[in-house]
């Protein structure tokens, strides 16, 4: 079984005690009404974790991808789920961008307020209507004029648009067919929200949805915003190394956080098969109920010790992609069992909203498809794993 340090161990209880103070009806009225939860994420800032993997010389935790992945995995699991811990994500891990590849300026001037919640940079515009999963076919344009760029284009699914202060924001300075490798000509910039909608340069439709609805999606459109050259991150023209550099990273935390939300979904259901008595029986008593729930318990841990087994990799610095895609890839299946047996264990109110399992059972599906579908997943296994012909 999976052993913590104490230091890990502090780390549990300290954000477990901070999700008590939000109960079940705080994360209900967010899915209801599709409201973000700021309170929460500011008081994940002013205890310090949401700039878990900022270094301490910038205001952060300095902490790693291990830590961090605790932290989410204890968001679920406290019963917010991904409503809670996709929330904080973004604020998580988007200023990684800044972090490993933009200048000391950029460093000093954003990052201490961005660990300290003042700030908040969670939204990142990748994905595009035309260009789906195949992000090098994306086509809004950056375009040099002088000091600045000018942006033109539409991105879509920007997770938690007006929830944020910056965006990261992938465009094109070469187009598609002036490349000769796809991979080439995109570059990330560091956009300020307010000063976009000031220039009235974009505007955003938010996409309504059944699941996550706590934490909203935008299609945003961009004419002729301009960008200062100073807020590129990194190099122009190699924006999409460095999405790519943060992939493995992203799936070893989207797999904590699956994990969190098995946990909880097999605690509520634990409870209840305990709880209630038909038949003159628990129901907990009734082997249709209990080894659906042993199964989802031992497939929950099996992913669990995946999961931190490729975190501890990444902190080591050794190459986890066939790790993390197998943890992610394990850990939302175990997240979908265990949702569904919460379902099935309680009967009726299975549906009913005040028991939030059918909440975590919407969410577990949602996470097969975002950030990153099961087979973008099987198509990395089958090629870079098994040696089989890229599919695609
Ligand atoms: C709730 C939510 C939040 C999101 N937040 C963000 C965000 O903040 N920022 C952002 O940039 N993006 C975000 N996304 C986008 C997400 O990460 C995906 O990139 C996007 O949904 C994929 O595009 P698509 O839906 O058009 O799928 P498509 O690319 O059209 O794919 C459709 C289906 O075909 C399958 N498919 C496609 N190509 C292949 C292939 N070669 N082999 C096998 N199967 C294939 C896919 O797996 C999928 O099942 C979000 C999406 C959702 C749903």
């Amino acid at each position: 079984m999976l052993e913590f340090s104490a230091e890990h161990q502090l780390i549990q209880s300290e954000v477990q005690k901070l999700c008590d103070n939000y109960e079940d009806d705080y994360w209900q009225a967010k899915d209801r009404e599709a409201e973000y939860p700021m309170e929460f994420v500011q008081e994940l800032a002013e205890h310090g974790w949401l700039g878990t993997i900022i270094p301490e010389e910038y205001g952060g935790g300095g902490y790693d991808t291990l830590e961090a992945a605790i932290v989410l995995e204890e968001i679920a699991a406290s019963g917010a789920g991904f409503s809670g811990s996709m929330a904080c994500h973004g604020a998580m891990f988007v200023p990684r961008s800044i972090l490993n590849y933009g200048t000391e300026e950029m460093k000093s001037t954003y990052l201490p307020k961005l660990a300290s919640g003042e700030k908040l940079l969670q939204c990142f515009a990748l994905t595009e209507p035309d260009a789906g999963y195949d992000s090098t076919s994306i086509s809004t344009r950056a375009e040099r004029d002088g000091d600045h760029y000018v942006v033109n284009g539409q991105k879509t699914w920007c997770s938690r648009f007006y929830a944020s202060d910056y965006m990261v924001l992938v465009a094109r300075t070469t187009p598609r067919e002036e490349v000769s490798k796809k991979t080439d000509g995109m570059t990330l910039f560091l956009v300020d929200i307010d000063d976009a909608l000031e220039q009235e340069a974009v505007e955003a439709r938010k996409i309504e949805k059944s699941i996550r609805r706590a934490v909203p999606s935008y299609e945003v459109w961009f004419e002729d915003l301009e960008v200062p050259a100073e807020n590129v991150i990194g190099e122009v023209g190699d924006g999409f190394s460095q999405v790519m550099d943060g992939l493995n990273e992203e799936r070893v935390v989207i797999a904590a956080e699956a994990v969190g939300l098995a946990r909880v979904a097999i605690d509520r259901a634990v409870q209840y098969a305990k709880e209630r008595e038909v038949f003159d029986r628990q129901i907990g008593a009734n082997q249709a109920i209990q080894h659906p729930l042993a199964d989802a318990h031992a497939r929950m841990t099996s992913a669990r010790n995946l999961t931190y087994q490729a975190a501890r990799a990444f902190k080591e610095g050794r190459d986890v992609g066939e790790a993390a895609n197998i943890a992610v890839y394990m850990a939302r299946e175990a997240a979908s069992k265990a949702a569904d047996q919460a379902v099935q264990t309680h009967g009726g109110y299975g549906v009913a909203t005040e028991y939030d399992v059918e909440r975590y059972y919407r969410e577990a599906r949602l996470s097969h498809i975002a950030p990153i579908s099961d087979e973008m997943i099987k198509n990395y296994i089958g090629e870079h794993v098994l040696g089989l012909p890229r599919s695609y």
